[in-house]
């Protein structure tokens, strides 16, 4: 009925009568329902969810609903909604209810979105499998015995077992192209300001964005039209006109129009063989239609896990002061006095993952190695940035593999995290450098798993983005 069938299509089967809103909404509400071994959700939002289905289709009928009528979505479990739970998959914060919604969420309820749910991620979005959650793991719906890929894994999940049609996931170095990767289905991660953090709880501030999974095209467009633009309640948001990306993603790319590139350092040592033919084929495709691909180098490529992960596990231990049991969330009992208060909360209330990154940043930040890592790291960005501005002179859109390989076992690689951390070697650069990209399904290994391809573009330039994925679909 309306699995595949994007929102445009399905507006118009809601206004000539062939669609109720309301069965729609049943029908995700099922598909929920139906597939809770593979641990998507925190809160289900069913009750809410019939009753605005309700309240819009009078509004489809007296021809005065809002943009987004029709669409159903989930949230991760990071961006705040008025008073509903709000856990960032920590156990810290397993009992908080958000007292205010976040703007993109403002924004998706005046245009007449309905929000299903909310939905689990790795604890404060630092992880690459969803194994890092209070709430238990997120299966891979393509292999249940498989990660779904991280942090937004709930998200990725929700979208490509068809329990909504969108997601809204958030990025700090990959979490929403590498499992959109893993699930075989597109995340766009947008330019860094283009869409407001106010209500996304801060892991690396000047990294975090939030971004969009989807099945296609016209739905991501639809939902950055609504959510992106300033907003006085972040002052890191970006005063950039919007465009209408519905209407100009519309049009289709042609040769000569535009140049791609392909960095010669992305396809070098532990890059999976099938992943890498695949991606080639694209390229080879890409230059049989009549494109111009060049080879291009981004120089600086080999620093960029260390960077990403000294940098943002410094920003983290700051932003991850606030939870110390006195003003939200959870507060152990196991205590005499204040500092064993603020010493046991925290040590029960974090896991494992996180207390590392805040040690690793606190360390970062020290007097004694400030200048030896954090100042260094700040450096190294710097040069990784300008790797890409020197490269958009010479191409618009820059394309890689998604993700190294394709989505690994289920606790294959808990013990390592130097290994978990390599997951992101593709997909960080792009948040150092602040620029967007978005990953688009390339194909499957002999496993029958899938893989995206990455397609990095120039800052604001997601409207291209969206025009030039559709060119592998
Ligand atoms: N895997 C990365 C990390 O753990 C990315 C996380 C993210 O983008 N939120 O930091």
């Amino acid at each position: 009925m309306i699995q595949n069938r994007n929102l445009n299509e399905i507006q118009k089967e809601l206004n000539s009568g062939k669609l109720l809103l309301v069965d729609a909404v049943k029908y995700y509400l099922d598909k929920i329902s139906s597939q809770k071994h593979l641990n998507v959700f925190i809160s289900v939002f069913e009750n809410d969810a019939l009753t605005r289905a309700e309240e819009i289709q009078k509004k489809i009928n007296s021809g005065t609903a809002g943009k987004l009528a029709g669409l159903v979505i989930s949230v991760k479990d990071v961006i705040t909604i008025k008073d509903k739970l709000h856990t960032c998959g920590s156990k810290i914060l397993s009992n908080y209810t958000s007292v205010y919604n976040a703007t993109v969420i403002e924004r998706l309820i005046s245009e007449d979105a309905i929000i299903i749910g909310k939905v689990n991620c790795d604890e404060f979005a630092m992880g690459s499998s969803n194994e890092n959650s209070y709430f238990g793991a997120v299966l891979n719906p393509v292999d249940n015995s498989r990660v779904p890929g991280g942090s937004s894994g709930g998200s990725a999940v929700s979208v490509a077992a068809d329990m909504c049609m969108v997601s809204l996931g958030s990025e700090t170095g990959g979490s929403i192209r590498q499992p959109a990767s893993f699930c075989g289905i597109t995340g766009l991660k947008a330019t860094y300001g283009r869409i407001s953090r106010f209500g996304l709880t801060a892991f690396a501030s000047s990294f975090d964005s939030i971004g969009i999974f989807g099945k296609n095209d016209y739905d991501i467009a639809a939902v950055l039209e609504v959510i992106s633009g300033e907003d006085e309640y972040d002052s890191t948001s970006a005063k950039e006109k919007v465009p209408e990306f519905t209407v100009e993603t519309g049009n289709n790319i042609k040769p000569g129009e535009i140049i791609f590139g392909y960095a010669k350092e992305y396809f070098e040592d532990g890059l999976n063989e099938e992943i890498k033919n695949g991606i080639l084929k694209k390229i080879e495709f890409l230059k049989n239609k009549g494109f111009e691909v060049k080879e291009i180098s981004l120089p600086h490529s080999k620093y960029v896990i260390q960077t990403y992960y000294i940098l943002t596990s410094a920003e983290a231990s700051s932003n991850l002061a606030r939870y110390d049991g006195v003003r939200f969330g959870f507060k152990s009992e196991n205590h005499s006095n204040l500092e064993e208060m603020y010493v046991n909360t925290r040590s029960e209330g974090f896991g494992a993952e996180v207390k590392r990154r805040i040690m690793l940043g606190t360390y970062v930040l020290s007097s004694g190695y400030y200048d030896a890592y954090y100042k260094k790291g700040q450096k190294m960005r710097r040069k990784i940035t300008e790797d890409f501005e020197n490269a958009f002179k010479e191409v618009d859109y820059i394309i890689s593999p998604t993700t190294p390989t394709t989505a690994f076992k289920l606790g294959e690689k808990n013990d390592d995290p130097l290994a978990m951390y390599l997951n992101d070697i593709y997909t960080a650069s792009v948040n150092l450098a602040a620029i967007p990209a978005i990953s688009v399904p390339a194909g499957n290994d002999s496993n029958g798993l899938p893989f995206g391809i990455q397609i990095m573009g120039k800052k604001f330039d997601e409207a291209g983005l969206l025009k030039v994925s559709k060119l592998f679909i």
